[in-house]
């Protein structure tokens, strides 16, 4: 499987607007995306051409699973990441398995929100999931993720956060704020999920990054992650950045 890296450490903050404990994960950053965006990633361009995440590498499965005892066996809860975990499906449900089978561990996940088939086949090994919601519109996203239109994008985040509160899997939806995102935009995201009680909602501020030609959002985003809660009464969160972070919950739920 080409994998990115395999050995960064991130906290799962969002955990403590449900009454858990925040822990850390291991980030197993896969090294292909069928999105494009040129925002990618966090404060770097490491899209490649095609589906290629620059950097990334082929690694054995068996060298893999050595990485996840070591870790496992630390504590810490094993998460495959982006690029984009539907890129691998059969090595992502081999993992899982791998966790459930040998340390009764389930899984997280981060998933850019295009594969409802994804996280289907992986629900019965899954904890929790962060799925990216980068627009409201179906044209909003094909633009922030420089894709194709695609009329399901919207649908297909709505039926993944249904199929896991159906059975029980925590939700961190991750939307990035820029210069132009339109606060009726945030609104109607934040209604869709007002509809769920497994979801939380990441606003992450743009970052400007070289050849993205997105501009950086000029507002407090914690004044707007309390303004969305409050509206819709969901916990809403803003991250700064992804590792040492600074990470605010809304402040009716972050007791
Ligand atoms: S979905 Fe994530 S990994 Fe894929 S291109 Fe966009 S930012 Fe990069």
């Amino acid at each position: 499987m080409k994998i990115l890296q395999i050995n960064e450490i991130r906290k799962a903050y969002f955990l403590k607007a449900f009454g858990r404990e925040p822990e850390d994960m291991l980030i197993i950053s896969m090294g292909a995306c069928n999105y494009n965006c040129s925002y990618c990633k966090r404060d770097g361009q490491f899209k490649g051409n095609g589906n290629s995440i620059l950097n990334a590498y082929d690694v054995a499965m068996d060298e893999i699973f050595g990485v996840i005892d070591k870790h496992i066996t630390a504590g810490h809860r094993i998460r495959l990441s982006g690029g984009d975990p539907c890129m691998f499906p059969s090595e992502s449900l081999q993992i899982a398995k791998y966790c459930w089978n040998k340390h009764g561990q389930k899984i997280s996940l981060a998933h850019n929100g295009s594969s409802p088939s994804l996280i289907c086949t992986l629900l019965p090994y899954l904890d929790y999931v962060a799925i990216d919601f980068k627009g409201a519109t179906p044209e909003e996203i094909a633009r922030r993720s420089n894709t194709l239109v695609n009329p399901a994008s919207i649908g297909n985040i709505m039926q993944i956060i249904d199929m896991c509160q159906q059975t029980g899997v925590l939700v961190d939806i991750r939307t990035v704020i820029f210069g132009d995102t339109d606060t009726d935009d945030l609104g109607s995201i934040g209604h869709k999920l007002s509809a769920y009680n497994n979801v939380f909602w990441t606003l992450r501020k743009y970052n400007p990054v070289i050849g993205c030609d997105f501009l950086p959002a000029e507002n407090d985003i914690r004044v707007m992650a309390d303004r969305l809660s409050n509206t819709y009464n969901i916990p809403v969160g803003y991250r700064d950045k992804w590792t040492e972070c600074n990470f605010y919950i809304s402040y009716q739920f972050c007791a």
